[in-house]
């Protein structure tokens, strides 16, 4: 076989063997003065013809020397570096031959005693031994300068905690992993490679004391994308669109493991789903879709946030948002709902929100508050799931604190009160505050619905900011919901928090709470309750009226489902009932979240 023939089968081979690139490297020149410059030329010099011809070659065939050596003195002699030197990869590093064969042979390359990373040099032995080789140059430059110290590990790990934290409100683990010279803008950078779990998912993060340079997933999964979203950052008073990168199953619309849109394209003021091949949902506020893709993106946004403090997603299957829902009354648009089971979602959980008649409210799908005080019930409803009384309030109260607390913002729905309106508590301003002054049992708050009663909870909670770092009083709010039961009332929910507290903070900040629940009203509930002593708790003192007897806990229980009996009914608040009897299938419907514009027609 003549070189011709050899050149015009390995460059058909070239064009086969993937998006790797012949790895070139020029070589050493006589006389180099300066052996720290590396130069990687264009790939369109040859070097396996030589190889053909070469000493190496000749030495392997006549059995002097295995390939693998062969190959690796090639290399290092032919590649001028001191420097620079190719290693063969050891089997055990998981690179063998699938087949178990001596056809390839796989290089490392190393400076001084660092990895290039990423820097791959294959030599493929072809059936008539001939060898060619590839590699994936990776825009390799002339490296003038390389640096010789590696940068801090502390402050590498720092920029990679900073770059996630900014990215993800999710809890992670981060380890050291190794170091190597990355190629970045015509240098070899010394860098850090952190293992990262997060989202229960592996990555790997490549950083210096500087900045983060790449970061790459280490799992593949069936059909899975990356989808792009542009949305308010908040709502609709922000200036500024801003994108995000959210996971998606891949089937061209907003769907993941977390959610799924629906749209209601057979309602009145229903539209069709967003769908778009590559995954790049980025609309302007003037495009229908605009809204799906908001609540989808702020859904996932509030899921991260809570993860970051502390949430597990242990749920069976997505939630439905369920928008453009049709509810009657003032057209039905100027409502969400948390609903635990929907039939209509064969007993999916749904997060059902209108789109606002631009009367009584509006922009509800392009706020982020409005899906995050949802799916701050779905967190809830873990352990608290009753829709009456003491409960309710308390579901509505820290369901808005987590709203409040993800966007460092008192207000409720800063762009959903239209001018005018007096559905909002705040008129033209906000749904619901938790800058207020309300205390328990006076006058101006023994008159509230239960919605606005819950302003109480949200605010009691607002006023420890002024002690507690917020993120922490997040996550201490957010645990406290483990220590509630069914119907939990105001005195569990302190206990709780002061609970939490004993296991996030070594009870550091018990009498912090006391005197915040203290503060707005809660005195005669905790007489016997010291926040010094705490092992001298008192068992309970609910109230009787919250107190239910067992067998009645336990069908509260099994019948969550349905989210608490149809018995109780006959407590709920007027409003709710006005609402079931129009709607009779709206008895599953738990939460009248944005009931006020209801509320205000009793
Ligand atoms: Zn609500």
């Amino acid at each position: 076989m003549n070189i011709k023939k050899i050149l015009s089968i390995l460059s058909m081979l070239y064009s086969l063997v993937t998006s790797a690139s012949y790895l070139h490297l020029v070589e050493r020149e006589e006389n180099q003065e300066s052996l720290k410059k590396i130069i990687l030329p264009p790939k369109e010099s040859n070097t396996y013809d030589e190889w053909q011809s070469g000493v190496y070659s000749k030495l392997h065939k006549e059995g002097k020397i295995t390939l693998k050596k062969a190959v690796a003195s090639y290399l290092n002699k032919r590649y001028y570096h001191e420097k620079i030197k190719f290693t063969p990869k050891k089997e055990e590093d998981g690179f063998f031959n699938l087949f178990n064969s001596q056809q390839t042979m796989t290089f490392d390359t190393h400076l001084g005693r660092s990895k290039i990373c990423d820097l791959e040099i294959k030599a493929i032995k072809r059936q008539d031994g001939s060898i060619y080789i590839i590699g994936n140059d990776q825009n390799f430059h002339t490296y003038e300068y390389i640096p010789s110290k590696w940068p801090s590990l502390e402050l590498s790990r720092k920029r990679v905690i900073e770059n996630i934290k900014e990215k993800f409100h999710s809890d992670f683990r981060i380890k050291v992993k190794d170091k190597c010279y990355l190629s970045e803008s015509k240098e070899l950078k010394p860098v850090w490679i952190f293992s990262i779990h997060l989202n229960g998912l592996p990555y790997e993060y490549y950083a210096d004391d500087n900045r983060l340079y790449k970061k790459e997933r280490k799992f593949f999964h069936l059909d899975g994308v990356t989808g792009k979203t542009q949305v308010y950052e908040e709502n609709s008073t922000d200036s500024n669109l801003v994108e995000y990168d959210i996971q998606l199953d891949g089937d061209g619309t907003l769907k993941n493991s977390f959610f799924e849109t629906f749209t209601n394209p057979t309602s009145k003021y229903g539209h069709e789903r967003a769908y778009s091949k590559d995954h790049s949902f980025i609309y302007t506020p003037s495009d229908t879709e605009f809204n799906e893709v908001s609540v989808f993106t702020h859904a996932n946004n509030m899921l991260s946030y809570f993860k970051s403090i502390g949430y597990v997603w242990a749920e069976t299957n997505n939630i439905i948002l369920n928008i453009y829902a049709p509810s009657r009354g003032s057209n039905g648009r100027n409502n969400a709902l948390y609903v635990p089971s929907n039939e209509s979602f064969n007993g999916k959980t749904s997060i059902n929100i209108g789109d606002g008649d631009g009367h009584d409210l509006q922009n509800l799908l392009t706020d982020t508050d409005v899906v995050s005080h949802e799916f701050g019930h779905h967190v809830q409803y873990r352990t608290l799931k009753t829709a009456s009384g003491e409960s309710l309030i308390l579901h509505e109260g820290i369901a808005d604190f987590f709203a409040f607390a993800k966007t460092d913002d008192a207000c409720l729905g800063e762009s959903i009160c239209p001018e005018g309106s007096d559905s909002c508590f705040l008129i033209s301003e906000c749904l619901r505050t938790a800058d207020n002054n309300l205390r328990l049992n006076d006058s101006d708050y023994s008159s509230m619905t239960p919605h606005h009663k819950s302003q109480l909870l949200s605010g009691m909670l607002w006023d420890l900011k002024a002690d507690l770092d917020l993120n922490y009083l997040a996550k201490l709010t957010q645990k406290s919901i483990d220590f509630l039961i069914v119907d939990s009332g105001f005195y569990h929910f302190i206990l709780a928090l002061m609970t939490a507290d004993e296991y996030l903070g070594q009870g550091m900040n018990s009498c912090k709470i006391y005197d915040a629940a203290i503060n707005r009203g809660f005195g005669t509930m905790l007489e016997n309750l010291d926040c010094k002593e705490v092992s001298q708790w008192p068992e309970d003192q609910e109230t009787t009226e919250n107190l239910r007897d067992e067998d009645e806990k336990e069908a509260l229980k099994k019948n969550e489902a349905t989210c608490g009996s149809i018995s109780k009914i006959n407590k709920l608040p007027f409003t709710f009932i006005l609402f079931s009897l129009l709607f009779p299938f709206l008895l599953i419907l738990c939460y009248q979240s944005f009931g006020v514009a209801y509320s205000r027609r009793t």
